[in-house]
């Protein structure tokens, strides 16, 4: 709860100025909590108007999309880019194609997106965009077109020095391939625009794994500091997009054992350990549903529901899938199991009743914007590499990354220390990630 009073009003007006937007507030409110130590020490912050600046975006576009769908027939979407903070670098955030999508989701994703991509330690401010166009069940030539449409407008605003997006839900290197080309052929240049690029094309190595082993690498340190790691460790695993697959592989690798993974249908459990050869058969073959896991695997169990799989028994669950799928009950149920970790994948996975039940119960949990904060670590990476007009091999990008989770969890961990709130991560990576952009807001100015 916050009870600072200058902070009380600007999440008053936060709620008055973003009416109907919950995911927006909640992932403001979480933020003003953590900085309530902070502002008792520098009052500045609220003073110099930091604070009320920070929750405002620089800019909201919100455009028209036209498309026409294989019937011939003209289906209008709406786009959105929230240019939310370029104090210490341009805007760098995802895109996000679900029907779910609306200004509210892209405004929390942006807002979080601004602390997450200060902790990276890279000069990168914080924007997302999106669309509520479902790219599942369209045939490639629909989705072709939905994204010549989107980039035509959206090219108006972005630039490699300027805004630089990402993929995130529903978009992946198909859709990367498509905004890119389109891009190329409206601006005539050949520039980092986007990342997640195709590695034909400008694309990094190691950059589809990022998410998902970063969250590894950030679990695994966290393990490290409590005197323990992955190995024999059982891990469920949410989701079974790009994070969930690569945080399977890394898990795995590390001497983990998964043995459940969902999609918005249902999860499915496998207690010999998942084979995730068969899932990115199904994930990132045939774009099929998890269920058809059975069907290599008939001694494997499916489930309908997603939010069942928080019932499996593991030591270590890692939300992979989306906001809000950990509520106060799944997050009980995770407890009553003996989970010793909780490390969020997804961006804001957990309810603040789930965490608040998890920091309760004195186990481990590492925040999204700290555990997968290198999915855009990397991306910062690719525009280095194209800035370079050069290219690093998998191994260099990758032991840049395992550097950059070390540091990140280093740095919320001594925040937090400093702050007087010992192993409370969530506030170590708000207070570690807002003090850079904070600090360099006051060097600005009012502007
Ligand atoms: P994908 O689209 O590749 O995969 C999303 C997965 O989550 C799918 O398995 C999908 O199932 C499932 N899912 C989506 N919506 C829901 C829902 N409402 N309920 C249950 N399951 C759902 O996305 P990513 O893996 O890229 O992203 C997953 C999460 O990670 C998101 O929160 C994203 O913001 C975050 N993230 C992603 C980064 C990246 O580099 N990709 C970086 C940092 C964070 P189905 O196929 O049935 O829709």
């Amino acid at each position: 709860m916050i009870t600072n009073e200058a902070l009380k009003k600007i999440m008053e007006d936060v709620k008055k100025r973003n009416p109907g937007e919950p995911e927006f507030h909640q992932a403001v409110s979480e933020v003003l909590e953590s900085l309530e130590p902070v502002v008792a020490k520098y009052p500045e912050f609220i003073e110099k108007g930091v604070i009320a600046s920070v929750v405002e975006p620089e800019r909201i576009i919100k455009f028209r999309v036209p498309w026409v769908d294989d019937k011939g027939v003209v289906q209008v979407n709406r786009g959105f880019r929230i240019q939310f903070n370029s104090a210490i670098g341009p805007y760098k955030g995802g895109l996000r194609f679900h029907p779910s999508v609306y200004e509210g989701i892209i405004k929390f994703l942006g807002f979080e997106q601004i602390f997450k991509n200060s902790l990276t330690g890279l000069p990168i401010g914080g924007g997302k965009g999106g669309s509520d166009f479902d790219p599942k069940g369209k045939s490639d030539a629909e989705v072709m077109r939905f994204c010549q449409s989107f980039m035509t407008e959206l090219a108006k605003h972005i630039g490699a020095d300027t805004d630089v997006p990402a993929g995130d839900i529903g978009v992946g290197a198909r859709e990367i391939g498509y905004l890119f080309g389109q891009y190329k052929r409206l601006r005539n240049e050949y520039t980092g625009v986007l990342t997640g690029k195709g590695l034909t094309y400008g694309g990094s190595l190691a950059r589809k794994e990022a998410t998902g082993y970063g969250l590894c690498y950030f679990t695994a340190e966290m393990l490290k500091d409590a005197g323990d790691s992955f190995e024999g460790k059982t891990v469920v695993v949410s989701g079974s997009g790009n994070v969930a697959i690569y945080a399977t592989e890394k898990a795995t690798t590390l001497g983990g054992k998964v043995v459940a993974m969902s999609d918005s249908n249902g999860y499915i459990y496998d207690k010999n350990g998942v084979d995730l050869d068969a899932v990115k058969a199904i994930k990132e073959g045939r774009r099929g549903r998890i269920k058809e896991y059975l069907d290599v695997h008939p001694e494997a169990e499916y489930h309908e529901g997603c939010s069942g799989i928080w019932t499996v028994k593991c030591d270590i669950a890692l939300p992979c899938a989306t906001q809000n799928e950990i509520d106060e009950a799944s997050a009980k149920a995770l407890l009553a199991n003996g989970v010793k970790v909780v490390a969020e994948g997804a961006n804001m996975p957990s309810t603040p009743e789930a965490i608040r039940a998890f920091q309760e119960a004195g186990i481990l949990f590492g925040p999204a914007k700290a555990a997968n904060a290198g999915g855009v670590a990397t991306s910062a990476l690719e525009m280095s590499q194209n800035s370079m007009r050069y290219s690093w091999t998998f191994e260099e990008v990758d032991a840049k990354l395992h550097n950059i989770m070390v540091d990140i969890y280093r740095n919320a961990s001594s925040a937090a220390e400093e702050f007087g709130m010992r192993g409370n991560l969530v506030a170590g990576a708000n207070i570690a990630g807002f003090m850079k952009v904070a600090r360099t807001m006051l060097a600005y100015g009012v502007c």
